[in-house]
């Protein structure tokens, strides 16, 4: 069974699959290697990745990017409530969860963030399915390291609704090393820095590689609001003040106008780092001014000066989280599109005081490269190239329960290796105590209270006895996709008791999970009757303006009733078409089959006229069915 690699990214997602002995990234239907992670809704249907992307400047309400920022997070979340004020789609508060809301088909609909993933998610899937040719179920997806619990399963249940079965989900920089490590033959233990600059989020962690084949994290750092989009913003500014001065016109206060400029500026970012100049062409950027300009490399350079230096700041972080020097550091890796610029590499160079970066791997492919190779070796692959590798991630955040006080107690402490399994033994805080209630928390702070809470359950019935007497045995059992099981068993009654863990934190009921998987079954059908009935109407539509075209040239050729037949038909159905532009794809092709029986033996007498400019380059008649 052929298993793929995703990288599921905030703001693009790559997938890939091992084949043949090496991994595959695979193109998406647009021929691109990296798909944008938008999903849009439009009147008419909805649009998955390059598609929706570029339609955001129309459409900006019912675009939707930044699930991953979503994805697994309460409402009231603080990350949340201030990413809200940036968003321009509806963000609502259903129950502590957010949902986005959208307009779709002239209906209101309201999304969970893992159905909006799993829609990205079943693209990749669908890029996956058109190069390999048959059908994908198993599938490794990547996520930040520093991801807790909830969010990674969020992203599991993303899969699951996208029709995936998510053999593991594997840490980005983790398969980031996989991909790197396969590449060369380590010898020894080495220690790795991955610096992962995206579209909007900036990782740093070190790891630790053993002989090329054990793979464990060892701290994590960075700026979950930093990267490609702050380096565009600093360009839209910068030129949106220089049409301010050439034309009088402030765009400011002109959404549709920033986003088209954008995406200009977007482009001319990507050229600076392979050219030293860039030129940038809007077209009627506000009140029908075009606005050309073209823009240096050094002037990008001087525009994002303090955000290129601040990336310094968590390299220095978790190294010193790693009690690790500079000198320790045997490779640094670049992982995500923004380390392609030559600037972000130069500072980082002259840190590491010369040292070599490694960029053999495509920095925008390199987890998604890693996810495939995963997913070749939980599907049994045993290629020799990738039979000895084996994982091992840690815990991003420490796990523990509260304690009498308010107190964080941890049971697996941060940066343990998973998967793993903890226990820890308490007792009653009172005389006669009948029950106790665990509280679970993640978090490196002292007090729960400033920790994340993951759950709680009762634990009751324990006899009755003086505090401090009863024994009850908590463990953890972290599993390989970094999801927790706790479990607690009161000793001195030795009955073991059922006891579940009330953690719908971000998380997604089964219920829920079949109903959005249902719903997206829905939706792909509805997508796939629109293609046809696009479909449709563009094959009415060209076989028109093909007898058009055919009459003007060849039309002396057909007696005059025929021409004439053939031309009062084209008009009308070309008229019809212009009526009729959402019809339904049946009366697309009942009007089809009207004009080819019509025109179509007409013109087939045209054909075998034999006249010879049919041939080179003429104007090709469709076949009549
Ligand atoms: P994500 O953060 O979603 O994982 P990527 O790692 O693919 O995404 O990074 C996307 C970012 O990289 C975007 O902001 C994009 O503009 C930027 N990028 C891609 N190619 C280049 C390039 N050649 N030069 C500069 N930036 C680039
Ligand atoms: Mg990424």
């Amino acid at each position: 069974m052929t298993a793929i690699g995703i990288d599921l990214g905030t703001t693009y997602s790559c997938v890939g699959v091992f084949q043949h002995g090496k991994v595959e990234i695979i193109a998406n239907d647009q021929g691109n290697r990296v798909t944008p992670s938008y999903v849009a809704f439009t009147q008419t249907e909805r649009l998955i990745g390059d598609a929706a992307k570029s339609q955001v400047a129309m459409n900006p309400r019912n675009t939707v990017f930044d699930a991953k920022r979503l994805i697994g997070r309460r409402f009231d979340d603080p990350k949340i409530q201030e990413d809200l004020k940036h968003w321009p789609f509806t963000v609502l508060d259903e129950a502590g969860k957010p949902k986005i809301c959208v307009e779709y088909k002239g209906e209101r609909k309201v999304f969970a963030p893992e159905e909006i993933s799993s829609m990205v998610l079943t693209k990749m899937k669908e890029t996956a399915e058109a190069f390999l040719g048959c059908s994908i179920q198993n599938a490794v997806i990547t996520v930040p390291a520093y991801f807790n619990d909830s969010q990674r399963q969020a992203t599991k249940d993303a899969g699951a609704i996208a029709g995936l079965n998510v053999m593991r989900i594997i840490n980005e920089p983790t398969a980031a090393a996989l991909a790197y490590g396969l590449d060369k033959n380590l010898k020894g233990e080495k220690n790795v820095l991955i610096f992962d600059l995206g579209g909007g989020t900036f990782d740093v962690s070190i790891l630790t590689i053993d002989e090329g084949s054990l793979f464990e994290v060892k701290t994590t750092a960075g700026d979950t609001h930093l990267g490609g989009e702050d380096f565009d913003n600093r360009l839209v500014g910068h030129l949106a003040e220089e049409f301010l001065r050439k034309h009088k016109i402030d765009i400011k206060g002109n959404p549709k106008a920033l986003r088209r400029l954008r995406t200009a500026a977007e482009r001319a970012k990507r050229t600076l780092s392979s050219s030293t100049e860039a030129t940038v062409e809007v077209d009627a950027l506000a009140d029908g001014i075009d606005f050309h300009t073209k823009i240096s490399r050094a002037r990008f350079e001087e525009l994002c000066s303090d955000l290129f230096k601040s990336t310094l700041e968590p390299v220095k972080q978790a190294l010193s989280d790693a009690k690790m020097s500079k000198k320790s550091i045997h490779d640094v890796v670049l992982v995500g599109g923004s380390t392609r610029i030559p600037k972000i590499r130069s500072l980082l160079q002259s840190l590491f005081e010369g040292k070599a970066l490694n960029f053999s791997i495509n920095p925008d492919e390199a987890v998604a490269y890693g996810a495939a190779v995963q997913a070749a070796i939980l599907s049994g692959n045993t290629d020799s190239k990738i039979q000895d590798v084996l994982l091992v991630d840690v815990t991003p955040l420490s796990l523990g329960i509260e304690t009498a006080g308010g107190l964080m107690t941890n049971i697996i402490d941060r940066n343990s290796r998973i998967p793993c399994k903890q226990m820890k033994t308490f007792t009653t805080y009172a005389d006669n105590q009948p029950g106790v209630t665990v509280q679970v928390y993640e978090g490196e702070r002292a007090m729960t209270r400033d920790n994340n809470h993951l759950g709680l359950f009762e634990l009751t019935g324990i006899p009755p006895a003086p505090r401090g007497t009863p024994q009850i045995d908590v463990s953890f059992d972290l599993d390989a996709n970094g999801i927790l099981n706790v479990t607690a068993v009161e000793k001195s009654s030795g009955k073991s008791r059922n006891i579940t863990i009330k953690n719908d934190k971000g998380r997604l009921s089964q219920q829920e999970i079949d109903r959005m998987l249902s719903d997206a079954k829905r939706y792909k059908v509805e997508d796939d009757r629109q293609r046809e009935c696009i479909a449709a109407r563009n094959k009415l539509e060209s076989y028109c303006f093909s007898l058009k075209s055919t009459i003007a040239d060849y039309g002396d050729r057909l007696n005059d009733s025929d021409r004439k037949k053939v031309r009062k038909h084209c008009e009308e159905t070309l008229k019809w078409l212009e009526q009729n532009m959402s019809a339904k794809r049946d009366d697309y092709e009942r009007q089809y089959k009207q004009i080819t029986k019509v025109c179509g033996p007409i013109m087939s007498k045209l054909h075998r006229s034999g006249s010879n400019n049919t041939t080179n380059g003429g104007p090709t008649i469709e076949e009549v069915e």
